[in-house]
């Protein structure tokens, strides 16, 4: 099952925005197994329009088209697939009844161009609107089908993720199960993933399982699995299969699958764990705080930050007494200071040079993570590579990442027991 995309609207040509919505269909059509090779852009020109879905329909058997559904004159999708596909335009009671209530509701009035989006392609089927006041159109052409997706973006992926998808499984003629697995891993590079895999890459040449590398920057590289087989029990069999594998290769580099985020996995670890956290932040200014309350529930384990930005409040409130404060002595202190002030078991401090100037003589770049759980602390020098924000958010990473590693018991975490206090 081929699927070609074709995005609608002059501004998309012009840049005025980015076409977010032919990446958010390419994913789902990726994550659902459906193949796609091909996305247009064209604008609102109604000659173009139909030799877009003329290319766009040539090689594939389904075309899903996003914007150019409202009201105004340069809304022309339907008027151009109504065309394409030798369906005359009728109006559709039930849409016209919508709208009218949509605009009863709102106490807007409603303006004689509002009705054209009753207007519907004979035999289309209508994808109700839920969120606003396009339909969306389910068109067959011959044996192959158009979908006409409206172009505001949680209209779309509404459309997207029910109606468009179930149609689509719906017309596949194979009865194969294609499913994926996200592998989330930080701290190595794609190149040194794909090395420690490549025993396995081989092994699976030609077979029914697809590896691939994504590299997502300040969300680590993800190792995506892809299984295309004949039932889901099956599927499900390949892919912990594969996990496993990848389990052995990789080790800990995973920090977890599909959804998972450093984040979210800190908030596993420290719940299960019973313990709390709270931060000291220098170089990061609150972006780790930051990131750790973006877990629902956050407030039942951590505690707090301290963004201890000027030396002055590194030393009055944390007890720093060194005055090299990126430094392995100015993070154990950052650390242990923010956990005895917050009241937590563990405290993880940051502090570094995020340029673009050298400090205290050390590099742009250089990076210490601190790390105190109970009293005793320990830290580590990381070197980062980039501008002052990739420094940053790489830091704050690197940070969620060495708790994440510390409370699993990693080898490459911190031992943070009595036998390894470093002052
Ligand atoms: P409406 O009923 O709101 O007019 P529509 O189907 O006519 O929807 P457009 O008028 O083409 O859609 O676009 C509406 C808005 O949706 C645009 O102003 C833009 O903000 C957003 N949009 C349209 N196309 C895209 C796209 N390809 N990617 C991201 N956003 C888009
Ligand atoms: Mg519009």
């Amino acid at each position: 099952m081929e699927v070609a995309v074709v995005a609608i609207g002059t501004e998309l040509l012009l840049g005025q925005i980015v076409d977010s919505n032919s990446a958010r269909i390419g994913q789902m059509l990726a994550a659902n197994g459906f193949s796609s090779h091909l996305q247009l852009k064209v604008g609102d020109n109604h000659e173009r329009i139909v030799a877009a879905l003329e290319l766009a329909l040539r090689d594939a058997d389904a075309v899903i088209t996003s914007g150019g559904l409202g009201p105004t004159q340069d809304d022309i999708t339907r008027e151009a697939i109504a065309e394409f596909a030798r369906r005359p335009l009728r109006e559709d009671a039930e849409v016209r009844v919508v709208i009218e209530e949509l605009f009863a509701q709102r106490g807007r009035p409603m303006s004689a161009n509002n009705y054209r989006q009753a207007l519907v392609p004979d035999g289309a089927t209508i994808i109700a609107q839920r969120k606003g006041t396009a339909p969306g159109l389910i068109v067959p052409v011959g044996e192959k089908v158009i979908f006409a997706l409206p172009g505001v973006p949680y209209e779309l992926d509404d459309m997207l993720a029910h109606e468009v998808l179930a149609e689509l499984h719906a017309r596949r003629k194979d009865a194969t199960v294609i499913r994926s697995r996200v592998l989330r891993t930080w701290g190595l590079g794609e190149s040194r993933l794909a090395e420690l895999m490549a025993p396995r890459f081989e092994e699976l040449e030609g077979s029914n399982v697809t590896i691939a590398f994504l590299a997502s920057g300040i969300e680590g590289v993800k190792v995506r699995f892809t299984v295309n087989t004949t039932s889901e029990e099956e599927a499900a069999i390949l892919l912990d299969r594969e996990e496993a594998q990848a389990r052995g290769l990789l080790g800990d580099a995973i920090f977890g699958v599909d959804d998972d985020t450093l984040e979210s996995v800190v908030a596993q670890l420290a719940l299960t764990q019973g313990i709390s956290i709270a931060v000291a932040e220098s170089l990061t200014g609150g972006m780790v705080a930051s990131q750790l309350v973006r877990v629902p529930g956050a407030s039942r384990w951590f505690r707090g930050g301290v963004v201890s930005y000027a030396t002055a409040v590194k030393e009055e409130l944390l007890g720093v007494k060194t005055a090299a404060v990126v430094s392995e002595e100015a993070a154990c202190s950052m650390a242990e200071g923010v956990a005895r002030l917050l009241g937590s078991e563990l405290g993880v401090a940051t502090t570094g040079v995020a340029g673009p100037e050298m400090m205290e003589g050390q590099a742009v770049g250089t990076v210490w993570i601190g790390m105190s759980l109970r009293g005793h602390s320990s830290a580590r020098r990381v070197q980062l590579l980039g501008d002052r924000e990739r420094i940053r958010t790489y830091a704050t990473a690197t940070a969620l990442d060495l708790v994440r590693l510390t409370l699993s018991g990693s080898a490459r975490g911190f031992e943070l027991a009595e036998t390894d206090v470093r002052r």
